[in-house]
């Protein structure tokens, strides 16, 4: 999200770091973990789709596309909606597997 000049300085002004830095106390507070995904998880560009399909767009799509379809299988996507879906997996695919 860094890489787009308009967002840069509201997301910037919303101070990531602080976040971070309150979640990662909080759960480590609550004996929770905290999973970080990289930064340039193409959250939103990636098919979510019943998570067969796997589509990614080569392109990022202006922030003005609030949906798409899927080329490969059709699906018809809301981007924050999508982008959250793939999160969450990309975040369970990171977590470390409880001992
Ligand atoms: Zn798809």
């Amino acid at each position: 999200m860094m890489r787009s000049h308009k967002l840069a300085l509201h997301i910037a002004d919303a101070s990531w770091g602080e976040i971070r830095r309150q979640l990662t106390c909080k759960t480590d507070w609550n004996g929770k973990e905290l999973v970080i995904i990289d930064r340039f998880f193409p959250s939103s560009q990636t098919c979510g789709y019943c998570g067969y399909c796997g589509y990614r767009n080569k392109e990022a799509k202006d922030l003005s596309v609030r949906l798409w379809e899927c080329p490969e299988c059709g699906a018809l996507h809301d981007r924050d909606i999508n982008a959250a879906q793939n999160i969450l997996k990309e975040g369970l695919r990171k977590r470390t597997p409880a001992t």
